[in-house]
């Protein structure tokens, strides 16, 4: 499709204004010549890059006798100028997504709270019906369906088992007050059948991983994280590189998975377990207190060498994205949640 404002620049730079016809031998400067009249104004964008056009068309029509296309000007004149033409790369290109979705019934297997004194946050497992638990990359999520006054619902959840796992698939949810879907799903009884859409989600860690890595997570917002790490210490992925958790929570009894992050933490010397409690209700706590961006920028190092991924509700994520890319981090993804 031509878009000509778009390629008003790009014309600029290789149009030379002409009001005769040129030998070939004496042609200098840009590599594509056209004619137009004298006294043409090339000033308003709009105007004369629709004039340009034409008689683009009309020069090369009448030089190469080519049926209308839109000309590829690399491939007949030389690169094109880098600056117009290609786009600025990320330090680490997006890998593509390697499982399609599909709608699947999901089967609650069972539902507990992630500690008996913490009931605001829950996991539930499910199983598939009549399949195995399907194929997705940590990081990734499934939509979850049910009724709400004769209206169908989803809600989408991160899904915190890794892939390896094939007994269950976990998801690890906070109950949101007045909310629908993460009471609804709180109460649900082992064996009740479920729609869902899955996996979805492009945030993913591309593989092989390069840089040294540094999650950051409030809440629930870990939930992909566990994933991730579930998968690179299954398949063997950390080759050497460094992994941080930065996991910020309000009081101590938030902080969901610190067991199996310790546990990690003992049997892996490059994997760094660093939680930080912004309201600490105990005087047991000794650990870091504040927010996790005081953590970034204290205890982390070395910026343009590791990639950061940020998950968790959407202030948090806005404003450490921000920080991580004044920092210089190599490479930011994230996930927001409303
Ligand atoms: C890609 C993605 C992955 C997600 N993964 C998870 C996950 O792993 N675990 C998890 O617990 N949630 C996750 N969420 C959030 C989840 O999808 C729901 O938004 C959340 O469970 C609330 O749904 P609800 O039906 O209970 O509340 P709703 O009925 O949708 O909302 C009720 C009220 O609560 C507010 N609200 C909605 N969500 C939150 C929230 N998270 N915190 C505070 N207030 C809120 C709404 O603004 C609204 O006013 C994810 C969201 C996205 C986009």
């Amino acid at each position: 499709m031509v878009r000509p404002r778009g390629r008003f620049r790009f014309l600029r730079q290789r149009v030379r204004v002409l009001d005769r016809p040129v030998p070939w031998g004496r042609r200098r400067g840009p590599p594509l010549c056209v004619r137009l009249p004298r006294k043409t104004s090339l000033r308003s964008a709009r105007g004369g890059c629709a004039l340009v056009w034409r008689a683009l068309r009309a020069t090369l029509e009448e030089m190469f006798k080519l049926a209308w296309r839109v000309p590829n000007f690399a491939m007949m004149r030389g690169t094109a100028p880098a600056k117009a033409v290609t786009p600025q790369k990320p330090v680490v290109q997006e890998t593509p997504v390697k499982f399609r979705s599909g709608k699947h019934t999901v089967i609650v297997k069972e539902v507990f709270d992630i500690a008996p004194k913490f009931p605001q946050t829950y996991l539930i497992r499910f199983t598939f019906e009549n399949e195995p638990v399907f194929d997705f990359e940590p990081g990734q999520f499934i939509s979850i369906f049910a009724e709400k006054d004769g209206k169908r619902i989803s809600r989408p959840y991160s899904i915190a088992s890794w892939p390896e796992n094939k007994d269950y698939l976990e998801l690890c949810i906070k109950i949101v007050e007045g909310g629908f879907m993460s009471n609804y799903l709180y109460h649900v009884s082992p064996g009740t059948k479920l729609q869902s859409i899955g996996p979805l989600g492009r945030f993913v860690i591309p593989e092989p991983i390069r840089y040294d890595t540094v999650f950051v997570a409030t809440g629930t917002g870990v939930a992909p994280f566990i994933a991730m790490m579930g998968h690179i210490w299954e398949q063997g992925l950390d080759d050497g590189r460094d992994f941080t958790v930065i996991f910020g929570v309000r009081y101590v009894h938030d902080l969901i998975y610190r067991d199996l992050m310790e546990k990690w933490e003992r049997e892996h010397p490059n994997f760094h377990f660093y939680p930080t409690i912004s309201r600490p209700e105990t005087p047991d706590w000794k650990g870091r207190v504040g927010y996790v961006q005081k953590v970034i920028q204290n205890e982390i190092t070395d910026y343009g060498n590791k990639q950061v991924f940020i998950c968790g509700l959407h202030d948090m994520v806005e404003d450490v994205k921000n920080l991580c890319q004044r920092l210089g981090f190599a490479y930011v993804r994230f996930e927001k949640w409303d």
